[in-house]
C-alpha cells in the first residue's frame, strides 16, 4: 500500500448503503475488522429501504421451525426450473445458484444473531409455483415492524418506505378486499389502532424495507460500523497489477482517497433513472416509469466496466405494470407506487389487459417481470405500450383504482386529461381508445365465458397459487382472479411495463468477486444486489428476488475478503 496515495484507511469499503453493503459490514465488525459504507446520497438504506423489504430465501429457518417442506434439493430442483432456464445470463451459473440456495439460510441465521428481527410471511407462493421445486406456502422473509426513534439522530436519514401505513404486507392485501369483506375491515381496524396507539405511545414505526434497512443500519451503527452520507464514489484505485486497493470518494468538496485493505464492495444499486443507458440497453422502457429512488444513475457499473468487468443482461429490469395518472410520472424521486395502478389491482376480477389492437396477451396474474416482459416483447409486433387495462363498474365498487378506494368517485382530472375512459358499453369504450369495437367485444366474450366457467382457456390465468394470491382471496361465488366484465359503465386506462429495478449488471463468481470477460477475477472487487447481473437469470422466481440476492452476496463477499469461512 505504501506507493499508493491516500487520506484514509480502512479494511474494507462498501460502496453505496444497499442491504448487501450493510449485511458485509456486520460481517466484517464480527471478524474485528474496520469497515466504511459510502453513501452518495443524504439518506441511507437505497432503494431496498423503500421497497416491500421482502427477501426470497430459499430453505430458511424460519420454514425448518415452522415445518414447512423444504430442502436444499428442492430449493435447488425449483432454482433450475426457474433460474436455471435462462438464456445468455453469464450471472446465473449452476455454482452460483447452489452458493445462493447454501448461503441464503446462513446469512439469515447471522442476521438473526446479530438482533435483526425477521419472521416468515405465512403465504407467499413462488411465482412458478407449478414448476418442479416450487414452493405455495412460499420462501419470503420479512423485518419485524420497526421504531425509527431507535435510531435517534440518524432517524431522519433513513430513506423513507413507500407504504404510508404501518401495516405488515399481509395485512395491506387484506385491507385492499375491506368493502367486500370482513376480515378486509378487521384488518384496517387492527391498523388503525396501531396508528392510535403509535399517536398515543410516541412510536413512529416503519414497516417493510423500511424496516429491514432501518433495523439493518441501527445494528450496524451499534457494531461501529462507519456509516456516510453524501459520499458519492466516482473511481477506484488500483496499483500496478490493477488489483483494487481503495475507492475516490469526496469530503467537504474535494476528492478523498480511501484505500481498504481487504477489498471493496460495490453495492450501488441499478441504472433506472440512467435514460442513457436505458436507451442503450433497455429500447421501449423510460425512467419516468421507474419506482426507485434517483440514486439508481448507474455510474459504478461503468466504472467496474472501466476496469475490464464483464457485463451482462443489461436487457432485463424487474418490471412493474403501472397505470401512472397525469403527474405521477417519476419527477426526480420516482413513482409513488401507492398512487399508480399495478399489480394488486389487474390480478382481481373483472379485469383484463388488452393490446392497442384489443387483443388480451398474457396471463395477467402472473408475476410482474414477466408481465412486463411480455408487454414489451408484444410491442414488437402489435403495439402494446402502452396496453389498455380493461374494468367494469363492478370492479369499481369492489376493488381499490390507481390508490383509490373502492366505489369512491375517480378524480375528474382523470377524465379531462384522457387518462380514465369510460363508456355505458364495451363498444363505446373501445371506440374512444381506438380499438376496433367488433375485436374489443369479441375478447371480453371470451374472457368472460371463461371466466364463468372458472379457467382461462388462453393464458391459463388462475392455475397457479400465485395466480390467485392478490386476487380476491374472499371471494366465495367464482374463482379468486377470473370474474366477467360485463355491468357498465365500462372503464379504461393505459398501462405501461415501469420497474422497480434493473436486473443487470457485472458478472461474479461464486464469492461475489467481479469477473472480466475471460472469466478472470478482478483482485479486490467484490460486487452484489442490482449493479451484478442477477443470479437469478431472466426470471423473478419469487418475492424477494431482489433483496434476497443483494443481502446473500453481500454476506458472501465479506465472508470471502475477511477469511471468514464458515466461522459466521
Ligand atoms: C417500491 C418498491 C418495492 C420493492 N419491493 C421489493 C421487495 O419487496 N423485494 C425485492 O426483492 N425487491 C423489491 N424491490 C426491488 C428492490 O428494492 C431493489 O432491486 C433492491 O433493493 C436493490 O438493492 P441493492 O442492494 O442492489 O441497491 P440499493 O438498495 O438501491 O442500494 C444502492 C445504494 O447505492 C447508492 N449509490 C449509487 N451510486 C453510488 C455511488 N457512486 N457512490 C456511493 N453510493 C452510491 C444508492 O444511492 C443506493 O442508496 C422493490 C422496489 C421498489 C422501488
Amino acid at each position: 500500500m505504501s506507493q499508493i496515495q491516500f487520506d484514509e484507511e480502512f479494511d474494507f469499503i462498501s460502496v453505496g448503503s444497499g442491504g448487501g453493503s450493510m449485511v458485509s459490514a456486520l460481517v466484517m465488525r464480527a471478524m474485528d475488522k474496520s469497515v466504511v459504507v459510502l453513501e452518495k446520497m443524504p439518506r441511507i438504506g437505497g432503494t431496498t429501504s423503500r421497497s416491500g423489504g421482502v427477501m426470497w430465501i430459499p430453505n430458511n429457518p424460519f420454514m425448518k421451525a415452522e415445518g414447512v417442506d423444504d430442502s436444499y434439493e428442492k430449493s435447488m430442483t425449483y432454482m433450475e426450473a426457474t433460474a436455471g432456464q435462462s438464456v445468455d445470463a453469464p450471472g446465473t451459473t449452476k455454482e452460483r445458484r447452489s452458493a445462493y440456495v447454501t448461503e441464503g439460510p446462513r446469512m439469515v441465521e447471522f442476521l438473526v444473531k446479530n438482533g435483526i428481527k425477521l419472521q416468515r410471511v405465512a403465504s407467499w407462493p413462488d411465482y412458478y409455483d407449478d414448476r418442479p421445486g416450487g414452493s405455495v406456502p412460499g420462501r419470503t422473509i420479512i423485518a419485524d415492524l420497526f421504531d425509527t426513534n431507535e435510531l435517534g439522530e440518524w432517524r431522519e436519514r433513513l430513506e423513507p418506505n413507500f407504504m404510508v401505513i404501518p401495516a405488515y404486507h399481509s395485512e395491506g392485501f387484506k385491507i385492499g378486499l375491506m368493502k367486500s369483506s370482513i376480515q378486509g375491515r378487521l384488518a384496517m381496524l387492527k391498523v388503525g389502532m396501531r396508528i392510535v396507539m403509535a399517536k398515543l405511545t410516541g412510536k413512529r414505526w416503519t414497516t417493510a424495507g423500511g424496516a429491514l434497512q432501518g433495523r439493518m443500519l441501527q445494528a450496524s451503527l451499534k457494531a461501529g460500523v462507519d456509516m456516510r452520507v453524501n459520499s458519492g464514489v466516482t473511481s477506484f484505485i488500483q496499483d500496478d497489477t490493477g488489483t483494487v486497493k481503495g475507492v475516490v470518494t469526496t469530503k467537504d468538496g474535494k476528492p478523498w482517497r480511501i484505500v481498504a485493505r481487504l477489498g471493496v464492495l460495490v453495492n450501488a444499486g441499478g441504472f433506472s433513472h440512467n435514460q442513457e443507458m436505458r436507451e442503450k440497453y433497455q429500447p421501449g422502457t423510460s425512467a419516468k416509469w421507474t419506482a426507485t429512488p434517483p440514486g439508481n444513475t448507474g455510474e459504478m457499473i461503468l466504472e467496474m466496466e472501466k476496469l475490464g468487468a464483464q457485463l451482462a443482461q443489461m436487457n432485463e429490469m424487474v418490471g412493474n405494470q403501472m397505470s401512472i395518472p397525469p403527474g405521477s410520472e417519476n419527477q426526480g424521486d420516482g413513482v409513488n407506487l401507492s398512487a399508480v395502478g399495478g399489480q394488486m389491482n389487474i390480478t382481481k376480477p373483472h379485469s383484463i389487459i388488452v393490446d392497442q389492437s384489443g387483443v388480451r396477451y398474457m396471463n395477467e396474474s402472473g408475476s410482474y417481470m414477466e408481465f412486463c416482459q411480455n408487454m414489451i416483447a408484444r410491442n414488437q409486433t402489435v403495439p402494446a405500450i402502452p396496453s389498455w387495462w380493461i374494468v367494469d363498474e363492478k370492479y369499481m365498487q369492489k376493488y381499490m383504482y390507481t390508490g383509490t378506494m373502492p366505489g369512491s368517485k375517480k378524480p375528474q382530472e382523470w377524465y379531462d386529461a384522457g387518462f380514465l375512459k369510460r363508456a355505458d358499453t364495451l363498444e363505446g369504450l373501445a371506440a374512444q381508445i381506438d380499438i376496433d369495437p367488433a375485436v374489443m367485444k369479441a375478447t371480453v366474450e371470451r374472457f368472460n365465458a371463461d371466466a364463468k366457467a372458472g379457467k382461462d382457456s388462453l393464458f391459463g390465468r388462475g392455475n397457479r397459487a400465485y395466480d390467485n394470491w392478490l386476487g380476491d382471496f374472499y371471494r366465495e361465488d367464482g374463482s379468486h382472479t377470473l370474474g366477467p366484465i360485463e355491468q357498465g359503465p365500462f372503464y379504461a386506462a393505459p398501462m405501461v411495463p415501469g420497474d422497480v429495478g434493473t436486473y443487470g449488471g457485472v458478472v461474479t463468481d461464486v464469492n461475489a468477486r467481479v469477473l472480466r470477460a475471460d472469466g478472470s477475477v478482478i483482485d479486490g472487487l467484490y460486487a452484489t444486489g442490482i449493479s451484478t447481473a442477477s443470479v437469478m437469470g431472466r426470471i423473478y422466481p419469487g418475492a424477494g428476488s431482489s433483496v434476497g440476492p443483494s443481502f446473500v452476496f453481500g454476506y458472501v463477499a465479506a465472508k470471502h475478503a475477511s477469511g471468514a469461512g464458515n466461522s459466521l
